[in-house]
């Protein structure tokens, strides 16, 4: 199914931002916009795409833009269901969700359950209901195309695939963030400006932080278990610091096949929504003569534990990869807001692993359960 009407859910973020950008490009009509709080950019987008409806999850600020909309036909909603109503509004086919956080599992499932074609950049909707969302997507027949770069790459490496026989391994590649080769001993005293810093992505606060911890390549393994029904054993990462090489995948004829292009989250936003067909693009060409050399290394698993963490996790199945995002939705926040160092944010997703008890079988509701138990485990109320 082609995208020609959409809701994006977190449009005032970095994903979303550059997801409008994209709908410009392309000339898609925008039916749905929501954030949390982001009053001014919000308006701002509504004045320009004239969407039906407007969500922003604040009450406060919702009234507020409410008021400054008053001269528009736009309908103005807050909380999570209103997010959920945008989810699944009747005039949208397709819904971008690029919410940040676990936030985001129940509008994807509500597009799920409206039928919606879903572009995913809200990773954590796989690694805190992975199971969920994929049997209420094979069941509505819904397709999910993935908008996170690494599984873009993998998802195009993967067409044409003769048979699932042929998969040996996904290959995912990290940049390895600000802190690669970097030592415990150095880490201990990082800062928050400096954990800010990537080297060649400009994404939002919680996720820069994530590729800082390599919590983000965590993340993104469960994400491609669900993703691309494969085993947490048969996914490879592979540090590479100039995120050209966007991921590969490796058949049983040792021939591997990867996907390149500049760091730029519109290729893979656009080719989700474009899909099976491809537009042009505002990015640049890859120049690859430019570039001359390009890099791979090992992970420091000791160094950047977080990998390890989610590895046991999704090994583990049932509730323990929300226990463990939720651990760190928790305390990637607490980091930022100068609470704890950078090495207690691992140090307290690994607590959380070791000694929350999860279930095997879980519904919506257990979810939402173990995430605030976890989150309270790692403030210690
Ligand atoms: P941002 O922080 O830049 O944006 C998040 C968006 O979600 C904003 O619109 C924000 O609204 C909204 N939001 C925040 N909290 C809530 C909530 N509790 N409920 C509903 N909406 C909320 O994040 P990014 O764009 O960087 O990331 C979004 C998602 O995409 C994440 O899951 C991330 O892992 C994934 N991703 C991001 C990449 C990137 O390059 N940025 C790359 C690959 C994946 P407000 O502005 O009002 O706060
Ligand atoms: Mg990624």
């Amino acid at each position: 199914m082609m995208t020609s009407n959409l809701s994006v859910l977190g449009s005032t973020g970095s994903i979303g931002k550059q997801s409008l950008d994209v709908c410009r490009k392309c000339g898609y009509t925008v039916k749905a916009l929501t954030a949390f709080s982001s009053v001014d950019e919000i308006e701002a987008q509504a004045r320009e795409f004239r969407p039906e409806l407007v969500t922003l999850v604040d009450e406060k600020s919702a009234e507020t833009l409410k008021i400054k909309l008053k001269d528009t036909s736009v309908r103005v909603l807050s909380g999570i269901d209103g997010v959920c109503e945008c989810a699944a509004l009747e005039s949208a086919d397709t819904v971008l969700n690029s919410v940040v956080g676990m936030a985001g599992l129940k509008p994807t499932l509500t597009a799920v359950r409206a039928g919606k074609k879903i572009a995913l950049a809200n990773k954590e909707t796989l690694v805190a209901g992975g199971r969920l969302v994929m049997s209420e997507a094979e069941k509505y027949g819904v397709k999910i195309l993935p908008v996170d770069s690494e599984h873009s790459a993998i998802f195009q490496c993967l067409e044409g695939k003769p048979s699932n026989k042929a998969l040996k391994k996904l290959i995912l590649t990290a940049s390895g963030g600000p802190f690669f080769g970097k030592t415990r001993d150095e880490l201990k005293t990082v800062t928050l400006e400096s954990a800010l810093k990537h080297p060649n992505w400009s994404m939002g606060a919680k996720i820069t932080v994530d590729s800082a911890t390599m919590m983000n390549k965590g993340l993104e393994l469960i994400e491609a278990v669900w993703l691309f029904s494969v085993k947490p054993s048969d996914i490879d990462i592979v540090v590479h610091r100039e995120s050209i090489v966007h991921s590969a995948v490796e058949y049983s004829d040792n021939s591997v096949i990867a996907q390149l292009g500049l760091p730029d989250m519109r290729i893979p936003i656009q080719y989700a929504l474009t899909y099976p067909e491809r537009y042009e693009s505002p990015v640049d060409e890859l120049d690859l003569t430019e570039l001359g050399n390009l890099t791979f290394y090992k992970p420091d698993y000791d160094t950047f534990e977080c990998i390890t963490i989610c590895r046991d996790a999704i090994t583990k199945g049932g509730l323990y990869p929300a226990a463990v995002n939720s651990a760190n939705e928790q305390a990637n926040l607490m980091f930022r807001k100068g609470e704890i160092g950078f090495l207690d944010i691992a140090e307290r997703v690994r607590k959380v692993y070791e000694t929350i008890d999860c279930k095997d079988e879980y519904t919506f509701e257990d979810v939402i359960e173990i995430d605030k138990l976890a989150r309270q485990m790692v403030r210690g109320d």
